[in-house]
């Protein structure tokens, strides 16, 4: 090492990081960057700590509370909603019961309750209050680890398939998917991020039933069981 560098301790995770390398005083960059946006260090880790800025790749609860945070937006019938992350939302892999060795992804997603009317009920009906809520139950995905899953889609092509599923839409009640693609777009630490397009029955009361596009994108938490 050429020359001393300058010690500084972060008032949030702990750990003790190179002055210079940070644009912050009493924050490391990686904490700087999570809480203020500021550039992060591209970390190397060697022996447990970073070569280039010296954090110990530890994080306070607040910091991997904030980085594990479940997001993400539904934007049916060109209306959004917000995920909640909830005791609900969840994506799992579990081992598979068909070919040994392999994972099942299946996922929940609840969204926030908001205003919602149908663009073809617009001047016809009041907008309802509604919680949209998604179920995709186990697609067999052939692979043995989530790093393998990743950028792989699973699709369902018809009301029946979807039915024959249980896969579940609830908007004004259990709404059927007419077809859906989903990809699993990337991995970040312990976040998937996953993409959701297709088309559903969005009021199943009106005969002949609605229909609505959505799409949705967002990121979960990952547990294999
Ligand atoms: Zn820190
Ligand atoms: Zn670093």
């Amino acid at each position: 090492m050429s020359g001393e560098k300058e010690i500084s301790i972060c008032d949030e995770c702990g750990s003790e990081f190179y002055k210079e390398t940070s644009d912050m005083m009493g924050l490391c960059p990686e904490c700087a960057h999570i809480l203020y946006g500021y550039p992060n260090c591209e970390h190397v880790f060697q022996n447990g700590r970073c070569v280039k800025c010296y954090w110990n790749g530890k994080e306070s609860e607040y910091i991997h509370m904030l980085k594990t945070k479940q997001t993400g937006t539904l934007i049916l019938d060109g209306q959004e909603f917000n995920l909640l992350d909830s005791e609900n939302t969840r994506l799992n892999f579990f081992e598979s019961d068909e070919e040994e060795g392999t994972l099942t992804i299946s996922l929940d997603l609840d969204f926030e309750r908001k205003l919602f009317q149908l663009k073809e009920d617009e001047g016809e009906s009041e907008p309802e209050e509604v919680s949209p809520q998604i179920i995709i139950n186990e697609h067999e995905t052939g692979k043995s680890s989530i790093d393998e899953i990743i950028g792989d889609d699973y699709e369902v092509e018809s009301v029946e398939e979807a039915e024959e599923r249980e896969d579940m839409f609830y908007v004004y009640e259990h709404e059927p998917f007419i077809n859906y693609t989903l990809s699993v777009v990337e991995k970040e630490g312990e976040m998937v991020h996953i993409r959701m397009e297709g088309k559903a029955i969005a009021d199943g009361y009106s005969r002949p039933e609605k229909i609505a596009d959505f799409s949705s994108d967002f990121w979960l938490r990952c547990k294999k069981d």
